[in-house]
Order: C-alpha cells, then sequence, then structure tokens
C-alpha cells in the first residue's frame, strides 16, 4: 500500500482563509477587529522565529497582532502586571506566552495566571478542566490541528483504536482527550510503556508525538492506518541539515493508508490553529456565535 499524502500545509491554508472570513465579517458586521498578543522571554532564536511568524500570519488574516519582547531577566512580578494588562484590554482576545520561558519564571504559575477565556494555547489548567470533563474550551492548538486534519481525512473517528505515543501536556495528553471526545479507543503509550510496538500495530490512528527522530518504524504500523506524525525533529544527514518527525516516513508510508509529512504536515496546522482559537476566543468575548468548524 502507498500511502495518501495528508497536506497540512494546503489544508493550514484552506483553515487560514474561513478564519480571514470571519475576522472581516466580525469587522464589517460588528466593528470588531480580533486581536493576538504574544509575549517572548529572552531571545532564543527558534522562539524568535515562531513569534515572528505567528505575527505574520496573524496580520495577513486582518487580525490585530501585538508582540511583546522581554528581556530574558525580566522578574516575574513585571511579567504578571504585562499578563494583567493584556487580560484587561478588550482590543486583545488571544494570549500567547512563547514557552519554554527562563527557568527563574514559574511556567505554570504564569500560563494560570492568563484569563482562560484569552488562553489561545489551551494550557490553563481551567482549560484542561473543561476539555477533560467534554465541555467548551480553549483546545491547545496543535492537537487540535491533528483532530482536524484527522477529521477530514476519515468522517467520523468513532471506535477507531487510536495510540497516541507520547503523554506531554501541550500535545500527548489533550490529544488523547480530543480523540476519546470524537468517540475513538484510545491508548497513551510513553516511555515505559512495554511492547510499543505491538501497542502501535494495533492502532487505527497514530499520533507519534515523543520527540525522537524517527523512532516509529513502518513494520509497527498496521496496514491502512491513518498516521499523524507532530515530531520535529532537526538533524544532520549526509552533511546537510533536515527536518524529520518521529515516524520514519518511507517505511511508515509504505504500510499507512494515510500519513503526514514533516515538513508540511501538523507543523503549519499549528499556527493556523491559533488564528483560529483567537477568532472563536473574540467570538465567545463578544457573545457572537462562534464559526463552525474551528474548534473541537
Ligand atoms: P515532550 O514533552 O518531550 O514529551 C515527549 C513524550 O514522549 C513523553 O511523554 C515521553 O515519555 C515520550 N517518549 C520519550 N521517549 C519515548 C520512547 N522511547 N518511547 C515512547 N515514548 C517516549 O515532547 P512534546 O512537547 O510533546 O513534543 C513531542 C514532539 O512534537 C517534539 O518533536 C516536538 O518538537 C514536536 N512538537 C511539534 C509541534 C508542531 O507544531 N508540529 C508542537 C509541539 C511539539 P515520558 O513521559 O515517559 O518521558
Amino acid at each position: 500500500m502507498s500511502a495518501t499524502i495528508i497536506d497540512g500545509k494546503a489544508f493550514a491554508g484552506t483553515v487560514r482563509e474561513k478564519v480571514a472570513g470571519h475576522v472581516s465579517r466580525l469587522k464589517e458586521e460588528h466593528g470588531i477587529t480580533p486581536g493576538l498578543a504574544v509575549v517572548l522571554v529572552g531571545e532564543d532564536p527558534a522562539s524568535q522565529v515562531y513569534v515572528r511568524s505567528k505575527g505574520k500570519m496573524t496580520v495577513e488574516v486582518g487580525m490585530k497582532s501585538v508582540e511583546h519582547m522581554l528581556d530574558v531577566e525580566t522578574p516575574e512580578a513585571e511579567l504578571l502586571a504585562l499578563i494583567d494588562k493584556l487580560n484587561n484590554d478588550p482590543e486583545i482576545h488571544g494570549i500567547l506566552v512563547q514557552l519554554p520561558l527562563p527557568k527563574h519564571l514559574n511556567e505554570d504559575l504564569v500560563i494560570n495566571s492568563i484569563d482562560p477565556a484569552k488562553d489561545v494555547d489551551g494550557f490553563h489548567i481551567s482549560n484542561v478542566g473543561l476539555l477533560g470533563t467534554g465541555q467548551k474550551s480553549m483546545v491547545p492548538c496543535t492537537p487540535l490541528g491533528c483532530l482536524m486534519m484527522l477529521r477530514d481525512h476519515h468522517g467520523s473517528l468513532s471506535g477507531m483504536d487510536a495510540v497516541v505515543i507520547g503523554r506531554s501536556n501541550i500535545v500527548g495528553k489533550p490529544m488523547a482527550q480530543l480523540l476519546l471526545g470524537d468517540s475513538c479507543t484510545v491508548t497513551i503509550a510513553h516511555s515505559r510503556t512495554k511492547d510499543l510496538a505491538d501497542v502501535v500495530r494495533r492502532a487505527d490512528i497514530v499520533v507519534a508525538a515523543v520527540g525522537r527522530p524517527e523512532m516509529v518504524p513502518g513494520d509497527w504500523i498496521k496496514e491502512g492506518a491513518t498516521v499523524i506524525d507532530v515530531g520535529i525533529n532537526r538533524i544532520e544527514r549526509d552533511g546537510k541539515n533536515k527536518l524529520v518527525g518521529d515516524v520514519d516516513f518511507d517505511s511508515c508510508a509504505a504500510r499507512a493508508g494515510a500519513i503526514t509529512p514533516v515538513p508540511g504536515g501538523v507543523g503549519p496546522m499549528t499556527i493556523a490553529c491559533l488564528l483560529a482559537n483567537t477568532v472563536t476566543a473574540c467570538c465567545r468575548a463578544n457573545g457572537l456565535a462562534e464559526p463552525e468548524g474551528l474548534t473541537a
């Protein structure tokens, strides 16, 4: 079998178009411009790239983008004061604090100081609880992007066996909750899982979020399964830098029914879902019907 490639780059483009359509309607019909504030503490080069590209895409869909670049030694009280200001700013509907934070800052405290209604990353403890209990929440962007692609490819996911490899708060756990919400039978695997190969072989859907280059070989994949590769790993091969996922693409694509590539799969969906979450948050804040198909 040769797998269908799930084109996350193209799909992210259609999500951004939908977001842009809602943004222009919000402006025309209600005089509201959704606003997203991104806060970066320090000068980590990868984070700077992410923040810039988030800002650029925010503006491209017609939203207001605000960037706060803070010194690496910013005291916690100063960061919390900025978040408080953004929480109370009616022109800001989404707040994202770029992680990881420098060591002297308490990440949990900082994230939980964001107004849950503006927590477009979906990491606030209230949103985690709401998602876990099947209530309306802000959904973390990367797993939301994976869910959108799975729904688009399969229609209903009901009754499918899903294995999520990785149990991080950012990807693995919320991914499992979303799949459960769509009535999959869900297994969460991690570094202590016994016989991981056998666990993965049962899966109709495999989501790999591990951070280990090409860890999942093709012979772990059931014929026809759908493979969603969340991993972004920079490796050197043949003297060149290369981005690879957590699954061995060629051998997995030979057995899977569908697979996301790296790059061009989950990655582009993450920022598209951040924009989708911001427009959803803006509609909720203004008591307006939220756009369909842009959240879980
Ligand atoms: P993380 O916090 O480091 O979590 C990794 C998970 O993988 C942990 O639960 C760990 O298990 C598990 N694991 C490690 N080695 C394993 C093994 N040999 N067998 C089975 N499980 C193993 O990573 P993350 O933040 O979830 O990110 C995972 C990957 O996704 C990374 O490559 C990251 O760059 C990428 N990512 C991509 C996007 C995107 O936009 N595409 C967004 C976020 C993350 P334990 O809990 O037992 O240690």
